[in-house]
């Protein structure tokens, strides 16, 4: 096999692992945008995002937001950018899908702005509703390109891991939905056959568009104006090796807490709520009723 995210995965060639479970692998981007910077890469072979089975984005959008939990007690990041690019026109170059997790520094030099620039803020004030349920709400967000969304919880969480995870991982199906939509050109009346792509980003720290945690569907076509570009640093192996053995043990750890800690939390709200669906149920039929 020529990939070479399959031949990572598969322990062919060596990398820089800081994360791996059944479904998805992190591995530290040795051409990174800022040091830290994981690579989550779900391990079937997929070139896009859209193509990915629906219980394999939810994981992702979890795992994700607990590797950016880590990245801020490790590193110490100041926030946290989320990108995954859809396609050539959105900028794709690898030909397996994967999210980019780029821990954010004060003056990084990054720039991930999702409101447009100075002059189109306040604009995304004039929004339609596009589907609503009774914890998320996705809104036209017209600032980036034509058909621009965001997908926000209802509820206000100021950064990512705050939010749920049950709704960090519908947040995340929602995105492909709607990525389905732009790749087939079945969003916004498109009956001219234009070919596009699309960016999903999600700021939270730096660059964070609102107050509330809110996730970014921007389709792309050629010729637009705009990519979600960045320089690469130069970073040596030990360096990488400091942040691998930074993760070791930590990630598990890290991780296995949260979810005890949840697991009460969750019991309490059981407790409270009497006979409320389990998870499982719930995730089914929230996937029936998506749009
Ligand atoms: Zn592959």
């Amino acid at each position: 096999m020529e990939c070479i995210f399959c031949k990572s995965i598969n322990k062919e060639i060596p990398s820089k692992i800081v994360y791996e479970d059944d479904v998805v692998i992190g591995i530290l981007d040795i051409y990174p945008a800022t040091l830290g910077h994981i690579l989550l890469i779900p391990k079937e072979h997929k070139p896009n995002f859209s193509e990915l089975d629906e219980k394999i984005v939810n994981h992702l959008g979890i795992i994700a937001s607990r590797l950016s939990l880590l990245l801020v007690t490790n590193l110490k990041a100041q926030g946290i950018s989320l990108v995954i690019k859809e396609g050539v026109l959105g900028g794709q170059r690898s030909s397996h899908t994967l999210m980019h997790i780029i821990p954010r520094f004060e003056n990084d030099s990054l720039n991930f702005d999702l409101l447009g620039g100075e002059e189109q803020k306040g604009k995304q004030t004039k929004t339609n509703k596009l589907y609503e349920d009774k914890e998320i709400i996705v809104v036209e967000y017209p600032t980036l390109t034509e058909g621009h969304i965001a997908i926000l919880p209802k509820e206000e969480f100021s950064i990512i891991m705050k939010v749920p995870e049950i709704i960090i991982g519908k947040m995340f199906l929602l995105a492909q939905k709607f990525v389905k939509k732009i790749v087939s050109g079945e969003e916004n009346n498109n009956n001219n056959n234009r070919k596009r792509g699309a960016n999903i980003v999600l700021n939270t720290g730096i660059d964070q568009p609102q107050q509330t945690v809110s996730l970014h569907v921007i389709p792309r076509e050629e010729g637009d104006d705009f990519d979600f570009v960045w320089d690469v640093r130069q970073v040596d192996d030990k360096s990488l090796d400091e942040i691998v053995d930074k993760f070791k043990g930590n990630v598990k750890k890290g991780v296995e807490e949260q979810i005890e800690e949840r697991r009460d939390n969750k019991k309490e709200e059981q407790e409270e709520e009497g006979n409320k669906d389990s998870e499982k149920n719930y995730y089914n039929s929230y996937l029936d009723r998506l749009p």
